[in-house]
């Protein structure tokens, strides 16, 4: 790719589609299509191709589909795991018959079996069941990444696929009900701090491990990706950030937020999976390497959530609600 290219960050709105979109303005790039309002609703079919006709992008990233954290996937099962089928299948299929030939899909980290090798290599995908709370959402996941392999076989094309590591960043999901465990603590502990509150609740044991990776550094990966790797056959896992049990971010958290009071955790809470790492050598050994440390990636994150918090149109309403 260079700063000419036709690009399409299908997802615009979403964490790493955002991010995507951050990335490739900071590099120059001149032609992305279908960003903001011009983004068609990827869910109806009929306008996808359409914006693909009109369009023609030459290359897409598809980072788009509802997603949450472990209260919304068990609370909808159904919208997330229909969204994400629905827009992956009109995104993918309109993108072939406008002859892209070049494609990068993001899949998830939940579409690993629950209990398997760690870190966890691609080699482990479908090989046994996945963890309950998210198995709905896993399993469109699933689907996309073989759809993006069926249509490289078949046709020819370049449609990519990775495995991001947990993302947290910039413009996340702040809302308790919706939003990973690290917008979703920020926006609690603040409350907390603001109320005075002597504690706060931390869902499930705490004992959970986790590989965080900053968007901005899973999109800077997508770019690279796109640009030194051609196998289709199979994702790339895109990790190599840091690997923490839930209490250890928790500490880390109220650290940059200042809550003074005590992390209790709550064990009538789901853990959901009990470690998600990714084995990223792969990628590392092409030359790619995470940029941002964790303590500012995660002090970029409380910025981002504060200016939100302050936005005057924003004083009462909560943070892009996942569903
Ligand atoms: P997961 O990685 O798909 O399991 O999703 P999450 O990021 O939502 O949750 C990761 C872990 O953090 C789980 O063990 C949660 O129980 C735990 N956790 C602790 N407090 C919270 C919270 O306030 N929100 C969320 N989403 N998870 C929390």
């Amino acid at each position: 790719m260079d700063a000419n290219t036709r690009v399409f960050v299908a997802g615009g709105d979403t964490l790493i589609g955002a991010a995507l979109l951050r990335q490739l303005d900071n590099r120059g790039f001149t032609n992305v299509v279908g960003r903001g309002e011009d983004e068609p609703d990827l869910r109806d079919a009929h306008a996808v191709e359409t914006f693909f006709a009109e369009t023609r992008p030459e290359c897409v990233f598809l980072a788009a589909g509802r997603s949450g954290g472990i209260k919304c996937n068990q609370e909808h099962p159904a919208q997330l795991m229909l969204d994400n089928l629905l827009v992956q299948t009109n995104v993918v299929k309109a993108a072939h018959e406008a002859g892209v030939q070049d494609l990068l899909y993001l899949a998830s980290s939940c579409s690993y079996p629950k209990h398997t090798e760690q870190p966890m290599r691609v080699e482990s995908l479908f090989t046994d069941k996945l963890e309950p709370t998210n198995e709905a959402y896993a399993t469109a996941k699933l689907a996309g990444l073989v759809l993006c392999q069926a249509y490289s076989r078949e046709y020819g094309r370049r449609y990519l696929q990775c495995i991001p590591a947990n993302a947290f960043g910039i413009e996340d999901d702040f809302t308790p009900e919706g939003g990973h465990v690290i917008p979703a603590l920020f926006a609690r502990m603040h409350a907390a701090k603001e109320e005075g509150a002597d504690h706060i609740d931390i869902w499930g044991t705490g004992k959970p491990r986790r590989e965080f990776l900053f968007a901005d550094d899973i999109a800077d990966a997508c770019l690279f990706l796109v640009d030194n790797h051609s196998d289709a056959t199979a994702p790339v896992n895109v990790g190599g950030g840091d690997d923490l049990s839930i209490a250890e971010v928790a500490e880390a958290i109220k650290m940059v937020v200042g809550f003074p009071g005590e992390l209790r955790f709550d064990t009538s809470k789901p853990d959901g999976m009990p470690l998600k790492a990714l084995e990223s050598s792969q990628l590392l050994s092409l030359g790619w390497q995470p940029r941002t440390p964790f303590a500012v990636a995660l002090s970029e994150t409380y910025d981002s959530f504060l200016r939100h918090q302050n936005a005057p149109e924003n004083q009462n309403a909560p943070q892009r609600a996942v569903v």
